[in-house]
């Protein structure tokens, strides 16, 4: 059965406060919640957690689902901020509610998405998951905006980071739409890159804002 959100915040706020304080329990005052929530019984019922004299401490099972879904967090910080460019209180509430849909295999899509990263926007240690250890076996070189490209390098669009309508209606008239190939010829004084027949030039800032999925060389 899946967890109450209650009781993957409490997972969640345990996980940090034992990372920030490295004594492998969480006291209870730390949390923010309310001692008699009964997302704790939830959790002991499970045998997620152990609460002893005010504090929490994770059993094995608690401590893989408390991993997964203080990654999921993080992972969602990262697409809520970076991405969608949502900062700041707004930004936190909705990393809050969005980490509850990526559950088994979005995450892995999000995290593939986002190149695998290692920390949150606040710089805390996003787990890794088995796409990231599958990737780095691999050699999948992630994605990387277009200005990361060494002039001939080939590779597929991954997605388009732009605010503005027109940049994008522009871009995508001219065929650069996730999923097509796209070889850098040139970058610089401007980028210069092939997609299907024609060939494009744009400014950096431009560049910068096309995402690209390398191939390997
Ligand atoms: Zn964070
Ligand atoms: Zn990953």
């Amino acid at each position: 059965m899946k967890l109450s959100e209650r009781a993957e915040e409490i997972l969640e706020a345990m996980w940090t406060a034992i990372e920030e304080n490295g004594e492998g329990f969480a006291a209870m005052e730390r949390i923010g919640v309310a001692a008699d929530d009964p997302a704790f019984d939830e959790l002991t019922k499970r045998a997620f957690i152990e609460i002893k004299e005010g504090r929490i401490t994770f059993r094995p099972e608690g401590k893989k689902e408390g991993r997964s879904t203080i990654r999921r967090h993080r992972l969602a910080e990262r697409l809520i901020m970076d991405v969608l460019n949502i900062r700041g209180e707004s930004g936190d509430n909705k990393a809050c509610q969005f980490e509850h849909l990526l559950n088994e295999g979005v995450d892995a899509k999000v995290c593939t998405m986002l190149n695998h990263p290692d920390t949150c926007p606040h710089g805390k240690a996003i787990p890794s998951g088995d796409c990231c250890l599958e990737a780095r076996r691999s050699g999948d070189l992630g994605v990387v905006p277009l200005t990361e490209l060494k002039s001939g390098e080939e590779g597929r669009i991954a997605y388009i980071q732009t605010e503005d309508n027109k940049k994008m209606q522009k871009l995508v008239a001219m065929g650069v739409l996730p999923g097509n190939p796209i070889h850098l010829l040139q970058s610089s004084p401007s980028y210069i890159f092939r997609v299907g027949y024609s060939e494009f030039a744009v400014d950096a800032e431009m560049a910068r804002e096309i995402f690209i999925s390398r191939l390997q060389g």
